[in-house]
C-alpha cells in the first residue's frame, strides 16, 4: 500500500472541503484533498445550489417568453420546452465550475485524489482509489472532515430514484412529472417544486409545520405563501405524511385525512450530516445527538488534530457557511487568526421572488422579550421594482428600540438574496438603521427599498406613508 504523508489531508471536497484546502496551501501548507465523487465542488455544485440555480434561471426564462414576453410588446411565437436541452445546459454550468475547482486545485498544487476515505488512525487515512499512482495510505498532523450532508429518506416511503426522489433526482428528471408532490416546503423542496410547476408539471407542497419556510416572519410567509398561490403550486401545511402507494399520497391534518395523486412525489424534509464509511471510530471521533460530528467553537472534535466543518457539524446547511467555516480552519490550522460570525449567515430561498433573511427575526425577537422598531417598505413603490414587474414584497429590518441596531432583516422579492448582502454588511460592523437610511443608494434600484425600510424604522419612509 503506498503511503504519502502531507501537512493537512482534507476529506471532502464541497465548498466546505475544498475551500479549506484552497486557503491552506495558499497559507504554504503540503495539502491532500480526497473526494469519492468523479467531479470536485460536493453537493452544491454537482447536485445542489448550483444546477438548481441553472432550472431556475431557464425556467424563468421560459414563463416569461410563454406567459410576459407579449406585455412587453415581443412577439415570439408559440413557445416550448425541450427538456433535454434544458438539462444539457444546467449540465454545461456545472461541469464548467467544477473543472474550475480542479484546475484551481492544481494550481495550488493540492494532491486531489478520487475515492473513499476512511480513518485507519487519529493521523492516517486510508483511500479506496481506482488511480494506482494516488497514495492509498495518507498521514497528517491535521486531518478536516468535510463530508457534508445527505438527504433525509422517510422510513415507510424510501427513495426508488423514480417515483419517491430526492433532490438529487429532481435536478435530472428527464421529462416533466404531471403530478408532483413536494413533501417539505422548505428551500430545496419550494426551489425544485417551481422549476417543475413552471414547466406545467401540477404540485402541491405538503409541510407538517403551520407554515412553509418555518424560520421566517409570519407576514413574509403569509406573502410569500400568496404569490407561490398565484403562480399555481398549491400548499397544504399542518400535515402529516403517512405514506405513498398507488400513485397517491396520503396524509393527515388532524382527524382529516388527505390524499394527492402524483406520479412523483420529491422528500424535501431535510438533510443528514454525512459519516458513513468514514470509520470514525479508529479516530476515537464523537458525534453529537443528532449524529453531527461533535466540535467546539474552533471546530476542532475531540480527537486534537481532526477538525470538522460545513454540513457535517451543528449550523445552517449552507454552502456560504462550509466556505466560512473552511477558511477559518485553515487558518486556525497555520496558526492565524481566523474567524466565522455564525450569527450572521444570511439565508435565501432563490424561488421568484426570493426570500432572504439574516439575524434575529421579528417574531423571534419579540419572542425573546427583546424591545424593537420594525421598518417595512413594500417593491409596489420602487420604481425599479415597478419597471422590472418586481412590484410583489416588501424589505423588513429589526432594529433594537433602544441604540437602533440592526439585529435582522427578512426580504421577499425579486433579487432578495443580493439585497440582503447590504444589510449583512452593515451589521457586521454594528450598524444601525440609521447607518443604512444615510448611506446612499443609487436610484432606480431595488436597494432603495432596503434604505427606504432602514427609514420606516424611524418612521420616516420618504415613499410611503
Ligand atoms: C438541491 C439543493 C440546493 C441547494 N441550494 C443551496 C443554495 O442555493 N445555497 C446554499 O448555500 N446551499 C444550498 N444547498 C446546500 C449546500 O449544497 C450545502 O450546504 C453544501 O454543499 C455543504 O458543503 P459541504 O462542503 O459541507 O458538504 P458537501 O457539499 O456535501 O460535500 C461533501 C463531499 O464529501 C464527499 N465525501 C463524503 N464522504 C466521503 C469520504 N468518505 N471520502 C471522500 N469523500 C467523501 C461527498 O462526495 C461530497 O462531495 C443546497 C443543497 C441542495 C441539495
Amino acid at each position: 500500500m503506498s503511503s504519502q504523508s502531507f501537512d493537512l489531508i482534507v476529506i471532502g471536497a464541497g465548498p466546505g472541503g475544498y475551500v479549506c484546502a484552497f486557503r491552506a496551501a495558499q497559507l504554504g501548507l503540503k495539502v491532500a484533498l480526497i473526494e469519492k465523487r468523479d467531479a470536485l465542488g460536493g453537493t452544491c455544485l454537482n447536485v445542489g445550489c448550483i444546477p438548481s440555480k441553472a432550472l431556475l434561471h431557464s425556467t424563468e426564462q421560459f414563463v416569461f417568453a410563454k406567459s410576459h414576453a407579449a406585455e412587453h410588446g415581443i412577439k415570439l411565437g408559440s413557445v416550448a420546452i425541450d427538456i433535454a436541452t434544458l438539462l444539457k445546459k444546467k449540465d454545461s454550468v456545472v461541469t464548467k465550475l467544477t473543472g474550475g475547482v480542479a484546475a484551481l486545485a492544481k494550481a495550488r498544487k493540492i494532491t486531489v485524489i478520487t475515492g473513499a476515505a476512511r480513518f485507519a488512525s487519529p493521523t492516517e487515512v486510508e483511500v479506496a482509489t481506482a488511480n494506482p499512482a494516488a497514495p492509498q495510505r495518507l498521514t497528517a498532523k491535521n486531518i478536516v472532515i468535510a463530508t457534508g450532508s445527505a438527504p433525509v429518506e422517510l422510513p415507510f416511503m424510501k427513495f426508488d430514484g423514480e417515483t419517491v426522489v430526492s433532490s438529487d433526482h429532481a435536478v435530472a428528471f428527464n421529462a416533466v412529472p404531471q403530478k408532483l408532490v413536494v413533501v417539505g416546503g422548505g428551500a430545496i423542496g419550494l426551489e425544485l417544486g417551481s422549476v417543475w410547476a413552471r414547466l406545467g408539471a401540477e404540485v402541491t407542497v405538503v409541510e407538517f409545520l403551520p407554515k412553509i419556510i418555518a424560520t421566517y416572519d409570519d407576514d413574509i410567509v403569509r406573502a410569500f405563501t400568496r404569490i407561490l398561490q398565484k403562480q399555481g403550486l398549491k400548499i397544504e401545511v399542518g400535515a402529516k405524511v403517512t405514506g405513498y402507494a398507488n400513485g397517491v399520497l396520503t396524509a393527515e391534518r388532524g382527524a382529516e385525512k388527505l390524499s394527492f395523486s402524483a406520479d412523483k412525489v420529491l422528500v424535501a424534509v431535510g438533510r443528514r450530516p454525512f459519516t458513513d464509511a468514514l470509520n470514525l471510530a479508529a479516530a476515537g471521533v464523537e458525534l453529537d445527538e443528532k449524529k453531527r460530528v461533535k466540535v467546539d467553537g474552533h471546530l476542532k472534535t475531540n480527537v486534537p488534530g481532526i477538525w470538522a466543518l460545513g454540513d457535517v457539524v451543528a449550523g445552517p446547511m449552507l454552502a456560504h457557511k462550509a466556505e466560512e467555516d473552511g477558511v477559518a480552519v485553515a487558518e486556525w490550522i497555520a496558526q492565524k487568526a481566523g474567524h466565522v460570525n455564525w450569527d450572521l449567515i444570511p439565508a435565501v430561498v432563490y424561488t421568484d421572488p426570493e426570500v432572504a433573511s439574516v439575524g434575529l427575526g421579528e417574531d423571534a425577537a419579540k419572542a425573546a422579550g427583546l424591545a424593537v422598531n420594525i421598518g417595512k417598505f413594500n417593491f409596489a413603490a420602487n420604481g425599479r421594482a415597478l419597471a422590472n414587474d418586481a412590484a410583489d414584497g416588501f424589505v423588513k429590518i429589526i432594529a433594537d428600540a433602544k441604540t437602533d441596531k440592526i439585529l435582522g432583516a427578512q426580504i421577499v422579492g425579486r433579487g432578495a438574496g443580493d439585497l440582503i448582502s447590504e444589510i449583512v454588511t452593515h451589521m457586521e460592523y454594528g450598524g444601525s438603521a440609521e447607518d443604512l437610511a444615510r448611506t446612499v443608494h443609487a436610484h432606480p434600484t431595488m436597494s432603495e427599498a432596503v434604505k427606504e425600510a432602514a427609514l420606516a424604522v424611524a418612521k420616516r419612509a420618504l415613499h410611503a406613508i
